[in-house]
């Protein structure tokens, strides 16, 4: 007698939907020989989502990524990547297939995603829903970094504080003396400072984590269900990042640092409180030195707050 895991092990290896699951670092730990196939990935081969896109892109297989810039277009699509329990999206490959595409989030951060092959369908009204994902994504994302902006953030934020969600940390994250900065190097370095800032903290969230600009050079960073203590482990190893940072070519030696304000809240909070904890929590972060993270509650340290 076979039993239901065997079959549908059979099932899921002579399907032409393409099944795929990816754990919460965002590596491939499943794939069909369908999705396989799709994608160029050797039986066995486990490489995260970002390195699957880079590879496919290179070789011109996979989707078809249309945007320039294939580092920009993967870190605005990162930092929306995951965000949400569910979403659907069509997408086209080089092969000349047509996707419907799923992606289902587990609470532990694991996520399905199941491609079926769509091609057939009558193609009327596919250009205006394409239009259509083009405008939700424009308005997703802040323009001058890619990443997430202030609307889409708020929405995570919502939802971490949601009743029956279980709660999280918000980071306000602001560069330090940034006008000062702009003056130094320009408006456009300091864009420029901005893109990498943008790029390097998005490089180091998890997938469930949220990372957005929600002001000229102020930046939110939502981490659902973790502990004030394990969002300054986070954030130091970002401020850590962000330090080594030398992202301007015509000054070698040009530096830049950021502080943070870290609060903690769950269902019954409200945007504003958790936001003003953590504003407010920055506010003293800026007043005891800059280049340093304060969390809500806690007083900041004594040397530091001497100096003003
Ligand atoms: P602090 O350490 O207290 O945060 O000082 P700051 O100078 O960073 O803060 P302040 O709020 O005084 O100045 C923020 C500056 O950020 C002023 C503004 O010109 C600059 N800025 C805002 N948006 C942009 C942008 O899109 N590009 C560039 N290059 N600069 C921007
Ligand atoms: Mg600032
Ligand atoms: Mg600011």
């Amino acid at each position: 007698m076979t039993f239901l895991p065997d079959h549908l092990a059979d099932l899921y290896d002579s399907t032409q939907v393409l099944v795929a699951a990816y754990d919460c670092f965002d590596r491939l730990r499943y794939a069909n020989p369908a999705f396989r196939a799709a994608f160029v990935l050797g039986p066995g081969e486990e490489l995260t989502w970002a390195e699957i896109m880079r590879r496919n892109h290179a070789a011109r297989r996979g989707t078809i990524i249309t945007a320039a810039d294939f580092d920009a277009w993967l870190v605005s699509t990162l930092s929306r990547r995951g965000k949400v329990p569910y979403r659907s999206f069509e997408t086209d490959l080089y092969d000349g297939r047509w996707l419907l595409m799923t992606e289902s989030v587990s609470a532990a951060g694991w996520m399905l995603c199941i491609a079926s092959d769509i091609t057939a369908l009558k193609a009327d009204g596919r250009d205006v829903r394409q239009a259509r994902d083009r405008a939700i994504r424009e308005a997703q994302t802040d323009d001058l970094t890619g990443i997430a902006n202030r609307r889409f953030i708020t929405a995570r934020v919502d939802d971490m504080l949601a009743p029956g969600a279980l709660g999280g940390t918000l980071c306000v994250l602001d560069l330090d003396n940034f006008k000062y900065i702009n003056d130094l190097v320009g408006h456009l370095a300091g864009d420029t400072v901005l893109r990498d800032f943008a790029a390097r903290i998005n490089g180091l969230i998890r997938r469930k984590d949220c990372f957005g600009r929600v002001g000229g050079e102020e930046f939110v960073l939502v981490l659902p269900q973790t502990s004030p203590e394990e969002a300054v482990l986070i954030v130091e190893r970002m401020l850590s990042v962000v330090r080594q940072s030398r992202p301007l070519p015509q000054w070698p030696d040009f530096a830049y640092t950021f502080s943070a304000g870290i609060a903690t809240g769950g269902p019954g909070t409200t945007f504003s409180d958790l936001f003003g904890r953590a504003d407010r929590a920055l506010y003293m972060a800026k007043m005891s030195g800059r280049n340093r993270i304060q969390v809500d509650g806690e007083a900041p340290p004594a040397v530091m707050a001497a100096r003003g």
